[in-house]
């Protein structure tokens, strides 16, 4: 398959056409994407009060295809009657994460037993009492509670509410697996663990870094913002192992001449080895302090630490950084240059920079070099974590977490009168080896797909297997309902965010909230998150303690008890009356006054990390391709990289002759925690030799259970693996 010479343009207009064929037509569609509701895919966040396809600068229209897709799976029928009687679990096990997405939408409960040979139909009625059942006879730190980003900020509130109250801490999210390290690296920094800026900071910048991450393919419409700032001059610098088609050059479908001639994207790019992040950070920082290029004012009057950050950068040795990172002193040199000149800039990342075991300390350099040239803590500039899902940040605001900040845990226990338990709770790969274990009895996701986000996919299936009881609350199949079996595994179906019959919010990577109005169902059978909820929470622990659940079924309630308990959301206490779309206080950073106890940033010195690999083994990134979102895959084809399938292997061409491999050649790969067979060995120059890319979740089965100790972020993107063409005939 031929790989396509730029992002977006007609490809994505004649997909988006397609899209709305399939679904009943272009008018019954565009409605439904121009509903008052936020985006349900990524979270630079488009939508809400001002109707779909608005983003935060009020732009319109800005739609992807990642929005159109998860639109467009909404809009399925139902699975068929008799779909579960003609799939046993092991046929399912057979489908791919594409053919699981596409089978329909869920509409009605089903239990699988171990023992039966699949999944069964059962009354509403059946599948919450064998929950709240099971629920009354475990002990609270017997189960675990897992939450994704698809949930509004009022399911997942009232959620951890009634864990908390049920009694157990073993409360954890999606982004455990995702941007936990941004989380506590930034934390670490500036005392807020998401973005310092706000998306017109963005527009403003003249130089920005976009490290480890490829938001053409997965935040498209940041690409609109990227172009945006080229045109008027400015500079983007581009740090990613891969050459990725999308950020060198981009057709914005809405721009008539970026769609015509397409928009060169990346001004610099550079390519270090998977892992080298830190040495090549590092590297710039250095320069940026030879060159005298320091601000040292903000370093002196707004940050503690400059001493010994100055000190280590003297210290360490061009050999080192060089080495570790892959990268000459000429390209760091061309980097420190072009920020040295630069008057705003923004420093941007995603996975490439959090999936280590080093993920806190890449983001704590990221913010370091910020810092050093007063980057951080005026307009214009700032540090942006690029999250993933879309509300993935809202869900861990409204505590979603094992351990709540200390203001909002007092705030929630006055509120309600309560005292909450103490214990320590689990994270999320934490859960995973005390369910192995044999600690835990039960465990619930509210969204996501728990078993294919998971390192090492052989244990996280035996994991959720030890489970007695295990609750899905999901709107379409996953590989999680086909491998992620307990003894007892329900299938809950819920409805999507925009046919909730009530209003919900959702926080986006600016750290805007948003209110989305619902909509019409389009099923039958699926119920609201929040409504099941809080009928499973006033079964359990009875109406007759200190939180009214049944009064708990109108969002609006909630909304009012986050308002008075989340720091920061004192807003959406007022936000039915007056709709108004907030920004969270305290988060957004244009003075140099940051949310530490005395107003300063704290500054970290970061050794940098040996690079993995030696002559036999390869570093390895999992990768999502154009056409998928997360662990759901809507497309086995990826244009960008011109793959029509996802199991292969792809290599730079003199890895493949090192290796003594041939195109196309069926190969074993092997990783710390399993290995693959019959995959298919491409050669793909944009790799940097000595690494090599496959897709997640599939390569999943090859990651050990290996994490960054400070976020417990499993290291996806920083696995070693050995790749052998003479195991499997061709
Ligand atoms: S870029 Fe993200 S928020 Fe915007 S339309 Fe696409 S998926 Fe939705």
């Amino acid at each position: 398959m031929r790989r396509v010479t730029s992002g977006g343009g007609w490809p994505a207009i004649r997909y988006a056409w397609r899209m709305a064929r399939q679904v009943g037509g272009v008018v019954k569609f565009y409605k439904a994407l121009r509903s008052k509701n936020a985006c349900k895919t990524c979270a630079v966040g488009m939508g809400g009060q001002r109707g779909g396809m608005v983003n935060e600068a009020g732009r319109f229209p800005e739609v992807c295809k990642k929005a159109m897709q998860a639109m467009a799976a909404d809009m399925q029928p139902a699975i068929a009657d008799d779909f579960f009687a003609r799939h046993s679990i092991a046929q399912l096990q057979q489908l791919s994460p594409r053919e699981l997405e596409a089978s329909g939408r869920l509409t009605t409960p089903l239990v699988y037993q171990r023992g039966d040979a699949g999944y069964r139909p059962i009354s509403w009625d059946d599948a919450l009492g064998r929950v709240i059942q099971k629920l009354k006879a475990l002990s609270p730190d017997e189960t675990f509670w897992y939450f994704s980003g698809r949930s509004s900020n009022e399911a997942g509130f009232l959620l951890q509410l009634f864990a908390r109250i049920y009694g157990t801490n073993n409360i954890n999210n999606c982004s455990y697996y995702c941007h936990q390290a941004s989380g506590v690296g930034l934390t670490s920094v500036t005392g807020s663990g998401t973005a310092t800026l706000l998306l017109e900071d963005l527009e403003q910048a003249d130089l920005v870094f976009l490290i480890g991450g490829n938001p053409a393919s997965n935040h498209p419409r940041l690409m609109t913002t990227l172009k945006n700032i080229r045109r008027r001059g400015g500079q983007v610098i581009v740090i990613n192992p891969v050459v990725e088609t999308g950020l060198v050059n981009f057709r914005v479908p809405s721009d008539p001449l970026s769609l015509l001639l397409g928009t060169r994207i990346a001004t610099q790019y550079v390519q270090p080895h998977i892992g080298g992040d830190l040495a090549l950070i590092t590297g710039v920082a250095k320069r940026i302090e030879e060159m005298g290029a320091v601000d040292l004012q903000m370093l002196d009057q707004h940050c503690q630490g400059w001493p010994q950050l100055a000190e280590h950068l003297r210290g360490v040795g061009w050999e080192e950084i060089c080495t570790k990172s892959g990268v000459t002193k000429q390209q760091i040199d061309q980097i420190a240059k072009t920020y040295a000149a630069a008057t705003n800039a923004v420093f941007s990342w995603t996975m490439g920079i959090t999936h280590h075991a080093h993920g806190v300390q890449n983001v704590q350099m990221i913010a370091a070099l910020a810092l050093m040239r007063g980057m951080v803590g005026r307009p214009g500039a700032g540090l942006l974590p690029i999250r993933g899902h879309s509300n993935v940040q809202g869900i861990g605001s409204i505590g979603a977490v094992p351990k709540l900040k200390e203001a909002f845990f007092d705030r929630l226990q006055n509120h309600f009168g309560i005292q909450l338990p103490t214990t320590p709770g689990l994270d999320t790969l934490g859960c995973m080896e005390s369910a192995h274990a044999g600690r835990l009895k039960l465990g619930c996701c509210l969204g996501g797909n728990l078993f294919g986000s998971n390192p090492d996919a052989r244990f996280a299936a035996e994991a959720l297997g030890k489970l007695e009881t295990l609750v899905y609350l999901n709107t379409t199949l996953n590989t999680g309902h086909a491998h992620g079996l307990a003894d007892e595994t329900i299938i809950l179906p819920v409805l999507a965010r925009d046919e909730e019959p009530q209003r919900t919010t959702q926080e986006s990577m600016f750290n805007l909230v948003r209110l989305s109005d619902g909509g019409p169902r389009r099923h039958t059978g699926p119920r609201g998150e929040v409504q099941l909820i809080a009928g499973i929470a006033a079964d359990v622990l009875g109406s007759e303690g200190p939180v009214d659940w049944r009064s708990m079924a109108q969002t609006g309630n909630i909304r009012q008890a986050i308002g008075a308990v989340v720091p920061g959301f004192e807003k959406m206490a007022q936000i039915d009356r007056s709709r108004e779309e907030f920004q969270i206080a305290g988060r957004t950073f244009h003075q140099p006054r940051f949310a530490t106890p005395d107003g300063r940033a704290r500054l970290h010195v970061c050794a940098l990390p040996e690079l993995k690999g030696d002559g036999d083994s390869l570093r390895l990134m999992t990768v999502r391709s154009e056409g998928q979102f997360n662990t759901v895959v809507y497309e086995d084809q990826d244009i960008y990289r011109g793959q029509d399938r996802r199991d292969v292997i792809l290599l730079n061409p003199d890895d493949m002759q090192r290796l003594g491999l041939q195109a196309e050649q069926r190969v074993t790969v092997r990783g710390a925690a399993g290995s693959l067979q019959g995959i298919l060995a491409r050669a793909f120059p944009a790799i940097r030799a000595g690494n090599a890319l496959m897709y997640f979740p599939e390569a999943n089965v090859l990651i050990p259970r290996h994490t960054d100790p400070a976020s417990k972020t499993p290291a996806f993107k920083g696995a070693v693996i050995q790749v052998q063409g003479a195991a499997v005939g061709s």
